[in-house]
């Protein structure tokens, strides 16, 4: 589950993955196509400081200390 926000609705939504409609990689991170509760269509930036997300440069700095 993930957290989207619709501007066409003005709220933000806890949704499962059986709303996404759709997704791709791109250079600029992966992108979700979510249907909010209601129906409308939201892109989601998974790449834009998303939960879980390995942090690999500070695990480095730890290493390093
Ligand atoms: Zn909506």
């Amino acid at each position: 589950m993930f957290d989207i926000y619709c501007s066409t609705c003005d709220r933000i939504y806890i949704v499962g993955t059986a709303s996404l409609t759709g997704f791709a990689n791109t250079d600029n991170g992966p992108l979700g196509r979510v249907a909010c509760p209601v129906g409308h269509d939201v892109v989601v930036d998974f790449g834009a400081g998303r939960a879980g997300r390995p942090t690999t440069s500070s695990s480095d700095a730890a290493l390093a200390a």
